[in-house]
């Protein structure tokens, strides 16, 4: 017999969202944000640790797995350069978007000065510290980046979840030079590493059966912290900024829909209504930690079992997605530059938003899985195209409901990718189709 709706994951997660928003404007209209701070944010804080508790050893199994089961090099280079391929274009379509939409709408103009002086003195402190830390990445030479995937040492990489990268790089060159060993001596590290990886989806197997739960208390958290104890001052920032939120959340969606959705229905056999069903608890998990790095181990554990990607291209493609894939961070980094340029009275001709192109795709690479790691990149490409990097001030304060929504996108880009790529090497196998 079914099960009744109210016991599928997906509903009761809903539910917790959804209860999570209405406590949460509560709790700021009340007055109540310390008691949430106290006594129900822990809860969300115990749910994102227990994620990322797992992300680096995940990573680290399934990408060692995952290249040492491609079995020879050139499987393992076609494999990685469709995939980085497909990547790289899906994140040029997003950006486009972006700019095309933020071009036509112009939202920078309907933001009236004074409160464009107020945005910039409320926000400015958190925006100078945002702005020194871009400042320091931006220092260093421009092959800095490729340095920073190299880590040199593997234990300090796998202390901060930060260095993600560090860890793709390390998996996969484990895992290459797994392959050219003789198979006997292979063996003993690859079932080692394959038992880690089992060990781990049943974590996630575990920890999503909490996820109602922690949804909720992130909710709730993410709105008091938002609001404070003062409902009005959101609205008003809402109310000034509302159209440029509009500009980036219909962005988003267009790019769902348009370029997953039309991936999805031409280059996979599985329809639109499989890849709801199965990633609506993904882009839950990522709306409410904003982390697609938190997010990893839901989205492995779903696009297997419910979309049936073989293990063996999910265990590539989605750790590399989740590190370097990031279409909604991009496409918002270029509503938001252009945003930020119109507000300040600045003109950015096309060459300027080729700059914004290049820059963004680049920095969607670097961004960090992590929540508010977008806005911190979006320092970069504002200087490269000369906007003062001190307007994302104006922005900040509706960062953490637009950081939410990026990342949905970015968990959706990664898991329809790894359907495509499987669907191209006939990975996909049959028990999704059943589910
Ligand atoms: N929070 C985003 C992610 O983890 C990154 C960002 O845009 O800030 O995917």
């Amino acid at each position: 017999m079914a099960q009744p709706w109210y016991k599928k994951l997906h509903w009761q997660i809903i539910l917790g969202l959804v209860l999570g928003l209405i406590f949460g404007i509560i709790a700021a209209a009340q007055g109540w944000s310390e008691f949430t701070g106290d006594w129900i944010a822990p809860w969300g804080q115990i749910f994102l640790r227990l994620l990322l508790l797992i992300a680096v050893p995940l990573v680290l199994a399934s990408l060692v797995t995952g290249v040492a089961s491609l079995s020879d090099m050139k499987k393992l280079s076609r494999i990685g350069g469709k995939t980085i391929a497909i990547y790289i274009g899906t994140t040029v379509v997003a950006l486009i978007i972006g700019l095309v939409l933020v071009n036509l709408m112009e939202p920078g103009a309907s933001v009236p000065a004074e409160m464009r002086d107020k945005l910039q003195a409320t926000f400015s402190e958190q925006a100078e510290a945002g702005m020194a830390n871009a400042a320091q990445a931006a220092e260093r030479g421009p092959l800095e980046p490729l340095v920073n995937m190299v880590p040199g040492n593997v234990f300090f990489a796998a202390s901060n979840n930060r260095n993600m990268l560090q860890i793709v790089f390390f998996a996969i060159f484990a895992g290459i030079a797994l392959l050219m060993i003789p198979k006997e001596k292979a063996r003993p590290l690859l079932d080692f590493f394959d038992s880690l990886n089992d060990v781990i989806i049943k974590m996630v197997e575990i920890i999503m059966l909490s996820a109602p739960i922690g949804v909720f208390a992130l909710m709730a958290d993410t709105i008091t912290s938002i609001a404070g104890d003062d409902l009005g001052e959101i609205l008003e920032l809402l109310g000034a900024l509302g159209f440029y939120c509009i500009v980036v959340l219909l962005g988003l969606i267009l790019h769902m829909i348009l370029t997953y959705g039309s991936m999805a229905v031409f280059l996979t056999p599985r329809s639109i209504g499989q890849f709801m069903k199965a990633l609506t608890p993904v882009q839950l998990v990522a709306f409410s930690t904003s982390s697609s790095g938190a997010t990893l181990p839901v989205t492995m554990e779903r696009v297997e079992s419910e979309l049936g990607v073989s293990e063996e291209v999910s265990s590539f493609v989605l750790p590399l997605g989740a590190t370097i894939n990031m279409d909604g961070t991009g496409l918002y980094q270029a509503v938001a530059a252009v945003f930020i340029a119109q507000v300040v009275g600045m003109d950015l001709d096309l060459s300027a938003q080729l700059t914004i192109v290049f820059t963004a795709v680049l920095a969607s690479i670097g961004t960090a899985a992590v929540p508010g790691a977008g806005i911190i990149m979006l320092v970069i490409i504002l200087e490269s195209v000369g906007v003062p990097a001190a307007g994302i001030a104006l922005i900040l304060g509706v960062d953490r409901i637009l950081d939410m929504c990026r990342t949905v996108t970015n968990v959706t880009g990664d898991a329809t990718v790894a359907t495509v790529v499987a669907a191209s090497e006939g990975e996909l196998e049959d028990v999704a189709v059943a589910a």
